[in-house]
């Protein structure tokens, strides 16, 4: 035969090969064989099969056929955890103090990607900024996949309670609709004062009742800084999660559990963080050696705060962090605070930061648990965080949406801002 022939001959198979067989997603085979589904199950002896962005199939392993992509069976397998309130752009400046937001500089540009990155390292793969005007285009950058981090969602600019000053009705729902043209998923609401300065409220209820309404109005949900008193006025306004409600009383909780609110309490990390930290804040605008001496009474009543709300039957407890600069990257520390000082069974713990925060957020059906269906957020841990709850340390394996952004030995992870895992 003519070299001509055979290489027309081949290239004809090669024609009704590709014909036959459709050009193909490419399937990654995750073995393993602790699983937490994120919805409070544990599945042993599993395959994980993600296709795309998607898990595809969750199935036993028995008697599947051939070597899965990545064989985690020495691991715990769970979702990618989701951080309900941080403040993914806060930094230390050049100076080593607390930059806060930031502004638009260079270096608070690449400080913002590296806390996102740091984040995403961490196993959270989701996150919601309660928030700042920069939050959009770091959001927005990891969205289009320019550059690593937790999928992150916003509220861009929060609408600060000032009493009288806040403004009349038809300026506050102007306010709210500004957010939402700017683009914000979500809506943040400060009641109370900072609990630096006592924690009193800062809008009426005349005037939470007109913020929550108009967010509804917009499709857009209200996450409301709330302490003491706001805790309740917040719930009767219909508005959809309290952040940190310290002091809250148990009939505060048992209403919200009736009325379906979400809580996000802080067991400890953002004001271990600010501890830790103190000279770094200390000076920069809101931070005293008053509010200091004060945040190490609130650390015992936020312990008391989250023992009495998991002790309340219906109430959704999101996670939360409050993360802010020093804190990112360190997010897990809060499941420890959560299980050794406010008492939280570890599942609790770990499905507060999957199913539940993805249903708090209205986004149930994509993320927050390993299903068929859902966007393939899967992280894996050396160690069982149901038996030794430091185990959230030790993050090894971080998928988001398909992509492995990390995979390594225990010996291999980094230290994160200065402080060892
Ligand atoms: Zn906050």
């Amino acid at each position: 035969m003519k070299t001509t022939m055979r290489w027309l001959l081949s290239a004809v198979v090669l024609i009704t090969l590709s014909q036959l067989v459709p050009a193909q997603t490419k399937r990654i085979v995750i073995a393993a064989d602790t699983v937490l589904d994120g919805r409070g199950l544990v599945l042993h002896n599993m395959r994980i099969v993600v296709e795309g962005s998607k898990i595809v199939s969750v199935e036993p392993a028995a008697g599947a056929k051939g070597a899965a992509d990545y064989d985690l069976r020495s691991l715990t397998v769970l979702p990618g955890w989701i951080d309900a309130h941080v403040h993914i752009t806060w930094s230390f400046g050049a100076d080593g103090k607390n930059a806060g937001a930031g502004g638009t500089s260079q270096d608070s540009a690449y400080s913002a990607a590296s806390n996102a990155w740091v984040t995403l390292m961490a196993g959270f793969t989701t996150v919601q900024s309660v928030g700042a005007p920069n939050d959009v285009s770091l959001r927005d950058a990891i969205a289009k996949g320019a550059l690593p981090g937790p999928r992150i969602l916003t509220a861009v600019e929060p609408l600060q309670g000032r009493g009288e000053r806040t403004g009349a009705a038809d300026e506050i729902r102007e306010f709210v609709r500004k957010q939402k043209a700017a683009g914000a998923d979500l809506i943040k609401i400060f009641a109370s004062q900072s609990i630096r300065q006592g924690g009193g409220m800062t809008l009426s209820q005349d005037q939470l009742n007109t913020a929550c309404d108009e967010a509804k109005k917009q499709g857009l949900r209200t996450l409301v800084h709330a302490y003491k008193e706001a805790v309740r006025a917040a719930t009767d306004a219909g508005c959809t999660e309290i952040e940190h409600g310290t002091m809250a009383t148990d009939d505060d909780l048992k209403l919200m559990a009736v009325k379906g609110t979400y809580l996000d309490p802080q067991a400890g990390l953002v004001i271990e963080n600010y501890l830790l930290n103190k000279e770094r804040y200390l000076g920069t605008p809101g931070y005293t050696e008053e509010g200091f001496a004060a945040m190490e009474k609130v650390l015992s009543l936020n312990h008391d705060l989250v023992r009495r709300a998991s002790a309340v039957p219906g109430l959704k407890i999101v996670f939360g962090t409050d993360a802010v600069a020093g804190a990112h990257g360190r997010n897990a520390e809060e499941f420890i605070d959560r299980v050794r000082d406010g008492g939280q069974d570890p599942m609790a713990a770990m499905v507060s930061a999957n199913s539940i925060g993805a249903e708090a957020m209205g986004m149930g059906d994509k993320i927050g648990s390993i299903s068929p269906g859902l966007e393939a957020d899967i992280i894996a841990l050396d160690g069982d965080p149901l038996k030794d709850i430091t185990a959230v340390r030790r993050v090894v394996f971080v998928m988001k949406g398909g992509v492995v952004y990390k995979y390594v030995s225990r010996a291999a992870i980094p230290v994160y801002a200065g402080v060892q895992p």
